[in-house]
């Protein structure tokens, strides 16, 4: 049972306060876009620290979780961001594998891993795109087969966010070999500390590694630990697609509030303010970005899942962000362009716009999107 934490906005904040400090404090701001690689070890122990203060896993259903309401949610991470919290690490198993779990899994896989989750204990990366497999992610290519009582995997993954810090990976893997496209996939859940496994970090843009390329050479995992039915990974997966961002997206506006502010003081202190092209797109990003919060809490408050409202709110934030990347290069005129160190010492303004380059494409490409909302919401039929 997790631990009773008061949901109060004042209370989040205190206990904010009072425990992101001391050895912590060294951590607030940190773990954001570009910025991935800081502190990896503090902020594992950050996470095990708000595990055990009952923060991981509200929203989850009892006997795992608190069964906090959105709105409880969103209070949490509005404050945890106004705190400065770092980037977490345990998000894509509290936010991805926990609700597939809880939906698809057996009552064995729940038990087995969702305290570890909640806990911080066990980190979790998901494994999904492929070389050849990401917009066209019916195109999986790793495979599995059943011997022995176990699963033996092979085959490679790409742009594994975490997966470098990860102790197991959900993975989509090709258990039939007769099949083709969505059928014949299923849902793995494979441990990454073994002989089989090897992880190898991509440098990004920003001259850090948020992913990874990993590759699977026999693999091995207990039979028992396919979600879903052998052969159904495929309708399992898309689930857990449906989960990506949720709550999390509010949060995620006060750290886009303060990048914009962050704009606004740089091209105060420097004039560009004055120019009144710059001052009108500062307008407009600040108007904007009402607009994403307004759309984010129309969603969450809504009644009836709307199927293509996660794809009209990841067009609006991710043009939004990528838009606010270019601003603050512009803003900050011709330096800008030059790191200030070799040798890739970079500004959050220069490490934002290199990392809103990948806006775009992550959780869903823009034209991945746009496709959905063609087909789904304007009714076109493709020939
Ligand atoms: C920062 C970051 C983190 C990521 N983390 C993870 C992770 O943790 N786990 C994971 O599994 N994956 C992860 N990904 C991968 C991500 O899901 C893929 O990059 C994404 O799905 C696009 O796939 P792709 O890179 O293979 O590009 P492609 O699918 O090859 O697309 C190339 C271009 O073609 C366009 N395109 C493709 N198909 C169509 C179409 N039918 N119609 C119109 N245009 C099309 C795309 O929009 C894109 O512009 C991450 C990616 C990034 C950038």
């Amino acid at each position: 049972m997790a631990p009773e934490v008061s949901l109060r906005a004042a209370d989040i904040r205190a206990w904010l306060r009072e425990h992101l400090t001391g050895e912590f404090a060294p951590l607030v701001g940190t773990g954001g876009p570009g910025r991935e690689h800081e502190h990896l070890e503090l902020r594992a122990k950050w996470e095990r620290v708000l595990g055990a203060a009952g923060w991981i896993g509200l929203g989850w259903p009892a006997p795992y979780g608190r069964g906090a309401t959105i709105a409880e949610q969103v209070v949490f991470f509005e404050e945890y961001a106004r705190a400065g919290g770092p980037g977490r690490l345990s998000h894509i198993g509290e936010y991805l594998l926990a609700p597939t779990l809880i939906e698809h899994g057996t009552d064995a896989q729940r038990r087995r891993f969702l305290p570890p989750i909640a806990s911080a204990s066990e980190l979790w990366c998901q494994g999904y795109s492929e070389p050849g497999a990401g917009s066209d992610l019916a195109g999986v290519r790793t495979r599995a087969t059943l011997a022995d009582g176990r699963w033996l995997v092979s085959g490679q993954k790409v742009w594994t966010s975490l997966a470098h810090v990860a102790d197991w990976c959900f993975v989509l893997a090709r258990t039939d070999p007769a099949s083709t496209r969505k059928a014949g996939l299923s849902y793995l859940l494979v441990p990454l500390s073994q002989p089989g496994v090897t992880v190898r970090p991509i440098v990004q843009l920003t001259g850090t590694s948020e992913f990874n390329e990993v590759f699977f050479d026999e693999a091995v995992t207990d039979a028992d630990l396919v979600v879903g039915a052998p052969g159904d990974g495929w309708r399992v997966a898309t689930s857990t697609l449906s989960y990506e961002r949720g709550v999390a997206t509010l949060g995620q506006q006060l750290g886009f509030a303060r990048e914009l502010a962050a704009v606004v003081a740089i091209a105060r202190a420097n004039g560009t303010f004055d120019d009144p092209v710059v001052a009108d797109r500062i307008a407009d990003a600040w108007a904007g970005l009402q607009g994403l919060r307004h759309h984010a809490l129309r969603a969450l408050s809504a009644t009836s899942p709307d199927p293509t409202g996660a794809s009209v709110a990841k067009l609006l934030w991710a043009g939004w962000h990528q838009r606010l990347g270019e601003l603050a290069m512009d803003v900050g005129g011709a330096a800008s362009t030059v790191a200030s160190a070799a040798p890739y010492d970079l500004t959050d303004a220069q490490l934002l716009f290199l990392f809103t380059r990948a806006d775009t494409i992550y959780g869903g490409s823009d034209e991945i999107q746009r496709n959905i909302v063609a087909d789904r919401v304007l009714g076109r039929v493709q020939r």
